[in-house]
């Protein structure tokens, strides 16, 4: 099987196209969404809808759920509020209502899908390092667990003598985020992990930055988040 595990998408409807139509030349079997389908950018109908058309395998990302508790308390910044609440006006009940329907994880072959962390995702804590990743490695019995949430890639093994990916370890690995990369590359970012062959790989791919940006400007949202874009910060 092969698997493209995509993530924080972002309302980024540009490079969420983008990133579908490579991954349909890819001969991928399953399309998996690790959440934060909206949130930031100009475009989260048509996310969702896209995301939808594609795969029914999706995880519930902090944003996504922010939409149906807008009041809730979350660690977000002034302008990761203000797109939140410019979001649910945009929205209609029933998209709402299946952002609401989505679970916190997905178990399936050898993999945990989730957005955040394997225990406690509801907290929505970040990992960022080798050392926090190894914290978590009882927190979920599959081989590998795909997280998104930092919108940094990253391959973190459970084993500190492992230093590369392999088909036999455990692992935790971040696949990056689709519509607002923050490693310093604005390219997006998604994995294909093959159980065939034994491998992983993370792909970057650019996409049309510009485009994305003017919705934002247009829509009225802050414009931070539109400028973040080019720099993937
Ligand atoms: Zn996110």
């Amino acid at each position: 099987m092969r698997y493209a595990v995509i993530s924080d998408i972002h309302s980024n409807r540009e490079a969420l196209s983008r990133a579908l139509d490579l991954i349909d030349g890819m001969q991928v079997d399953e399309i998996v969404c690790l959440g934060d389908i909206v949130g930031y950018g100009a475009n989260p109908s048509e996310c969702l809808a896209l995301v939808r058309e594609r795969t029914s395998l999706i995880t519930l990302g902090n944003h996504d759920h922010a939409v149906n508790d807008p009041k809730a308390k979350y660690d977000f910044n002034t302008f990761a509020r203000s797109a939140i609440r410019w979001t649910v006006a945009k929205m209609t009940i029933e998209e709402k209502s299946i952002l609401r329907s989505l679970p916190f994880s997905i178990s399936l072959d050898q993999f945990h899908f989730v957005h955040a962390t394997p225990h406690q995702p509801e907290q929505w804590d970040y990992i960022f390092s080798a050392f926090e990743a190894r914290l978590y490695e009882r927190a979920f019995h599959e081989r590998v667990c795909f997280v998104g949430h930092s919108h940094v890639p990253g391959i973190y093994s459970m084993n500190p003598k492992v230093l590369s990916y392999n088909s036999t370890g455990r692992f935790i690995i971040n696949v990056g985020s689709i519509g607002q990369p923050r490693d310093g590359d604005p390219r997006l970012s998604y994995g294909i992990v093959d159980t065939v062959a034994g491998t992983y790989e993370n792909f970057r791919l650019e996409y049309d930055v510009e485009t994305a940006a003017a919705k934002i400007l247009d829509a009225g949202l802050p414009k931070s988040l539109a400028e973040r874009l080019f720099i993937g910060r």
